[in-house]
């Protein structure tokens, strides 16, 4: 099962997608947890994304791809993927049905985490991530058992960069101009399926599974 995860930043598009990947067994891809490892890493690709991650723009679709379509050759893609985060531009979107169609594959769902914009600066606020493992947790929505701890290893919890006041609007605002459309690009191709992502985190996976069947 090829799946595509949408939403804002901070729709809780990356939380639903984990559950969506261990209750399906299949990875969960995530660009901005790639590039934050190649950052963590000092590659040179880190380096480079890291300019544009900084200021809550996107990297460029040719740093993208490349990472991605990589990625995909990983054998632990041969039953799908959950992806999250990626396509992120219609330059992205159409790159990755060129690529499915090639092969004669082709994506089989597209999951819009929806959450109006009023919610949106107040949950990314909220957002918490442990620095050991990666895991990411809502001091509201999703709070950990002991508060400042990560519940899956015990880590510190931090905020992240971009998740930071200044860049937060920034990175809502390039959500609307250059991913939005993807809705739209989505519905076109008929495998959109939207979940009121303002319900509790087990409320939206519910809805998801019913997606899925
Ligand atoms: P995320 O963890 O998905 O919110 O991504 C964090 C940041 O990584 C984004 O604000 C972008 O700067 C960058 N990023 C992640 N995925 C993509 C993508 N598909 N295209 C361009 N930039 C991306």
């Amino acid at each position: 099962m090829k799946i595509v995860m949408l939403g804002a930043p901070g729709a809780g598009k990356g939380t639903q997608a984990k559950m969506i990947a261990a209750k399906y067994d299949i990875p969960h891809i995530s660009t901005g947890d790639i590039f934050r490892a190649n950052i963590k890493n000092g590659t040179e690709l880190g380096k480079k994304a890291k300019e544009y991650m900084d200021r809550g723009q996107l990297v460029p679709d040719e740093l993208t791809l490349e990472l991605i379509m990589d990625r995909f050759t990983n054998p632990d893609c041969v039953n799908g993927y959950v992806l999250d985060g990626f396509p992120r531009t219609i330059a992205q979107a159409k790159a990755l049905t060129a690529s499915l169609e090639a092969k004669g594959e082709k994506m089989d769902f597209a999951i819009d985490v929806d959450v109006p914009d009023e919610n949106i600066v107040d949950r990314m606020g909220g957002r918490r991530a442990c620095v050991a493992c990666g895991g990411t947790f809502h001091i509201k929505y999703n709070p950990t058992k002991i508060e400042g701890k990560c519940d899956l290893c015990g880590g510190e919890l931090m905020i992240r960069d971009d998740d930071k006041p200044e860049t937060v609007l920034n990175r809502l605002s390039v959500y609307h101009t250059q991913t939005q459309p993807l809705i739209n690009y989505y519905t076109e191709e008929g495998i959109l399926k939207t979940v009121d992502g303002t319900k509790d985190v087990n409320k939206v996976f519910e809805d998801i599974l019913e997606i899925l069947g």
